[in-house]
Parts: C-alpha cells; sequence; structure tokens
C-alpha cells in the first residue's frame, strides 16, 4: 500500500508556432486540459504500477476538481482522502512553441489549502508501506507527513520538485531523496551528480539522482560510493512525467520487497516506457508492460 501526498493540477496547455511577447495576442493552433500535478502523477504511476494507492491533497470546487478526482479513480487511486476545497483547482497555464519550449504559471489554488494533515490522514500514512512527497504543496504539510510517517516506520521518499531550500526537519525524516540531476545541482551547488549525490548524503541516507536517457545515480550511506543504474535505449517522443513515472515505480518496487538495485531497474523500465509516448500520466505504463520490459 503506498500512500501520495501533493498536488493535482489541471494542465492548460495552449499549442503556438511562437509565445506571445508582453503586450502582444498570437492565434494559438491547439488547446488541451490535461491533468497533473506532481502527486497525482506520482499516484498514477505508482497505480498503474501494480500497488493499491491511496491520494491525499485537494482538487476545487469546480469541474476541473471533479475531473482530477475521477482521473485518479479511474487509475485505480484511492481518493477517500483528497479533500475538495472551497477554492479552484490548481492550475497549470503552460504555453508550448513549435520548438518543444515551455513557458508555465502554476496557480496552486485548492494546493495552496493542504497546510497540514487531517483527521484520518495519518492512521491512513500508519498503514502504508511507502509515503511519496514533492514540493508541489505547502512544506508545512510535507513536513507533517513525513514525521507521521517516520513515527510509524514508514518509509518516506521525497521529491524535491519544485526545487527549494527543504526545512532540517523534513530531511530528518526524509529516508529517500530522488532529485533529478537539476534538482541534484541546485541543492547543492554542485554538477557533477556524482559529487552532489554523496554530498547530499549528508543530509539523507539514501539518494537516487535520475540523469534522463543516461538512466540514475545511486548513493547511500552503506554504499562505498555512488553505483550508476542505466537506462533502456529508447527513442524518445515525449520526456513530460518521466520522473514522476520512475518514482512511482520505484516506491511499488520497493514495497514489494524488491532490493534497490532491482528496483531501480524496474523502475528505469517503467521510465522508459513512458518516453516513448506523448503525455505525462497518460503515457505512464501498466504493470505488465513493465515486467516485459525489466531485464534485472
Ligand atoms: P525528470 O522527468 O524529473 O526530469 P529524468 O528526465 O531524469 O527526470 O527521468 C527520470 C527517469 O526516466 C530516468 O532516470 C530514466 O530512467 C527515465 N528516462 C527519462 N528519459 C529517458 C530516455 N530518453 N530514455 C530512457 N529512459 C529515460
Amino acid at each position: 500500500h503506498i500512500v501520495v501526498l501533493g498536488s493535482t493540477n489541471m494542465d492548460l496547455v495552449a499549442y503556438v508556432s511562437r509565445a506571445p511577447q508582453r503586450g502582444e495576442t498570437v492565434t494559438g493552433r491547439e488547446f488541451r486540459t490535461i491533468p497533473g500535478g506532481k502527486g497525482a502523477n506520482q499516484a498514477v504511476a505508482a497505480a498503474r504500477a501494480g500497488a493499491d494507492v491511496s491520494m491525499i491533497g485537494a482538487v476545487g470546487n469546480d469541474a476541473y476538481g471533479s475531473q482530477l478526482r475521477s482521473t485518479l479513480e479511474n487509475s485505480g487511486v484511492g481518493t477517500g482522502h483528497l479533500r475538495t476545497a472551497e477554492d479552484a483547482s490548481g492550475t497549470a497555464h503552460i504555453v508550448v512553441d513549435d520548438e518543444g519550449g515551455n513557458a508555465i504559471v502554476v496557480i496552486p489554488a485548492a494546493n495552496g489549502t493542504v497546510t497540514g494533515l487531517a483527521p484520518g490522514d495519518e492512521s491512513l500514512i500508519a498503514t502504508a508501506d511507502a509515503l511519496l512527497l514533492q514540493l508541489e504543496i505547502p512544506l508545512t504539510a510535507v513536513v507533517e507527513a513525513a514525521r507521521a510517517a517516520h513515527r510509524h516506520g514508514v518509509r518516506t521518499i521525497l521529491t524535491p520538485a519544485p526545487v527549494q531550500p527543504m526545512p532540517p526537519e523534513l530531511l530528518v525524516v526524509t529516508d529517500l531523496l530522488v532529485p533529478n540531476e537539476h534538482e541534484a545541482a541546485a541543492l547543492t551547488g554542485l554538477t557533477d551528480p556524482h559529487k552532489a549525490a554523496t554530498a547530499l548524503l549528508d543530509q539523507v541516507p539514501e539518494v537516487v539522482v535520475t540523469l534522463g536517457a543516461a538512466g540514475s545515480l545511486h548513493a547511500a550511506r552503506s554504499l562505498a560510493e555512488p553505483v550508476a543504474v542505466p537506462a533502456p535505449s529508447v527513442t524518445a517522443v515525449d520526456s513530460t512525467g518521466a520522473g514522476d513515472t520512475f518514482v512511482g515505480a520505484l516506491a511499488v518496487a520497493l514495497a514489494e520487497g524488491r532490493p534497490m538495485p532491482d528496483a531501480l531497474a524496474w523502475a528505469a523500465a517503467a521510465g522508459a516506457l513512458s518516453v516513448q509516448r506523448p503525455g505525462a500520466s497518460a503515457s505512464m505504463p501498466y504493470r505488465p508492460e513493465i515486467e516485459a520490459r525489466y531485464t534485472s
């Protein structure tokens, strides 16, 4: 059983040949609404990878809120602890240009109301094999949930995105930190992922730095030095959500008791599958596909 605490967002995406300058209006080509948010994406990834998953967070009391909730339910994610806030749903306003570049405004709205745990959340966390956390909701809630997990001996897995300084009281209850290489560099000031991963071990006992097509790097206080884990070589068409797919699958494998090297190879199979298809949560693979792609 995996519990995810985090954000739900509706991504409002405008596809244009060129993004407008200030004061300018351009005519775009297409508009799509795509359910997202790092919390929801990790929950969907873990559910598709075969786990029993519950999501703690909040959607808004608007049409997007119902859509975000049903997207989670359709993927098998439990939403009994997902609140409906007296606010709009979180939205991400995204302009994607023809070169694949993007500009994004995120309005947290309902996500900003998740400032702590609600009654019943701690008992849910206590039953989990792992708690997945990111930083798209107020830090107060992330800290409270991580502490609750720690008290109950539940493994905490934190994706430090959007990257920001983290209080020591969060790091002290983080079992596994999973930054991508940019986040690892931002957190440490070190652009070499090897050095960054090693430096992060001063703050948390175990780190996995994801390196896109280059795979990942596993560092732990129990290892003499970081170990590189390759990613399957595939043709990538859209890497949106690769990190969330990877973490969701990693949590499932660890919850099933697989040793870290096997769990990382399994997560790499899931990540590689997700980049071969367009979309974030839409591209996330189901368990049989991961099993077929996985080579230990
Ligand atoms: P994020 O999406 O957070 O930026 P990464 O780009 O590092 O994270 O991707 C996360 C994981 O997804 C990688 O560690 C890798 O296993 C997998 N992945 C990402 N891009 C590719 C790719 N082009 N080919 C194969 N696997 C990939």
